[in-house]
């Protein structure tokens, strides 16, 4: 049935590197996905109700999840594809996050439920009705997801793609789940040991545990979290390939969904440069980022003294007292400016997240010993924090 389907919505659907037809396919997934989960949770809905059992609720709702998560991709898939307008020049790729955020949220909401509803069955165990219907209707739904599971993961492995692989997990995972409901059901049936509200808590802590990981997966790109450390190396390597590119500094990269990020970084010239030849430079550069990672950029230029004694010498020395407090402390856009009768020197320094020293340490530790080498000096320092990988 799926190849039918595959064939007449998806008219080019062997050209899976396409986006359009990519897309299709995880609209088609979604959508059955939808269909399918909407059946099987009115289905066990209805056998939980006729059976008294909280573990067949239980599993039902789990469906119920299911069918909010395709709902969310869908949406995903409509909102990102809308392009940029005056309100959102950012697009509008994080509308999936936010909806995905609802979604978890709703998903441990349920799943609390559950867990206390279960729990409440434990103390007070009551029998539960099992019927051959009831049989029925949990061994349809098993077929049913085994046939999710294939189609996904043929899917998947067509497309290469890691959303519809963990759809497919999923799919096999409620197998499993529905399966260990029905086991506890007839062996309840048979034995008479009162097992629904312990296989209750089970499927319960089992919709726990994919809704946090879902939150987790949304809140993250949100909050805005570290780039992937591969990415960076890339990008650093790209960068420095550059003739007259000394060195590259404060990488930031923002994203706002999926196939739309924007980054800065710092990138040193020689100081000797002139601006139309530093901007062609950089304008080299950003075109080269855009093309090769599909980011646009923006590089903000500082110049390095390479011809000037005096810098050298500070150059070195702040090097030499840096590596003595730690490798891990870099430092970078070093300037010094002679004022009137004293020596003014500038620089940042780069600090790892939760370093022993505080920055006000560092800091006096580097103006201490620049002020033992030249009494005139002045040091202005600037502390900022990366992400040691
Ligand atoms: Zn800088
Ligand atoms: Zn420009
Ligand atoms: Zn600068």
């Amino acid at each position: 049935m799926m190849d039918l389907l595959v064939n007449k919505w998806i008219p080019d659907h062997e050209n899976t590197e396409d986006a359009g037809v990519r897309m299709r396919y995880g609209i088609l997934s979604g959508a059955v996905g939808i269909a399918c989960n909407t059946i099987l949770f009115l289905g066990k809905l209805i056998a939980g109700l006729l059976s008294g059992s909280i573990a067949i609720m239980a599993d039902a709702f789990n469906n119920l999840s299911d069918v909010g998560s395709s709902v969310v991709t869908l949406i995903g898939f409509k909102l990102s594809g809308q392009k940029a307008d005056a309100d959102h020049p950012f697009g509008h790729g994080r509308i999936e996050y936010v909806a995905g955020l609802i979604v978890s949220v709703l998903i441990i909401l349920v799943g609390f439920e559950l867990a206390r509803d279960s729990f409440v069955k434990i103390l007070h165990p009551e029998t539960t009705q099992f019927s051959l219907v009831i049989l029925i209707i949990l061994f349809v739904s098993i077929l049913i997801k085994g046939y999710m599971y294939l189609y996904n993961q043929s899917f998947a492995k067509k497309l290469s793609s890691v959303a519809l692989a963990s759809t497919a997990k999923d799919s096999r995972n409620d197998m499993i789940s529905t399966g260990a409901v029905l086991l506890s059901q007839m062996i309840g049936t048979m034995t008479g040991l009162r097992l629904d509200g312990w296989c209750g808590i089970a499927v319960a802590a089992f919709i726990l545990v994919s809704g946090i990981s879902s939150l987790k997966d949304t809140a993250n790109p949100l909050l805005g979290e570290e780039p992937d450390p591969e990415l960076v190396d890339k990008i650093e390597h790209t960068v420095m390939s550059y003739h007259n590119i000394l060195g590259m500094h404060d990488l930031i990269i923002h994203d706002y969904g999926p196939g739309r990020r924007m980054m800065s970084l710092h990138a040193e010239v020689p100081a000797d440069m002139t601006l139309v030849e530093a901007h062609a430079l950089a304008d080299r550069i950003e075109l080269h980022l855009l093309k090769e990672y599909g980011i646009s950029t923006v590089i903000h230029v500082d110049p390095h003294e390479v011809n000037d004694p005096a810098t050298r010498l500070v150059q070195e020395k702040v090097g030499e007292f840096l590596s003595e407090l730690s490798p891990d402390i870099l430092f970078h856009d070093l300037r010094i400016v002679t004022e009137r009768n004293h020596l003014k020197v500038m620089f940042d320094v780069n600090v790892p997240f939760g370093f022993a020293l505080s920055d006000e340490e560092i800091v006096d530790n580097l103006k201490e010993r620049l002020q033992q080498l030249d009494v005139s000096c002045r040091p202005l320092i600037h502390v900022d924090h990366y992400n040691k990988t």
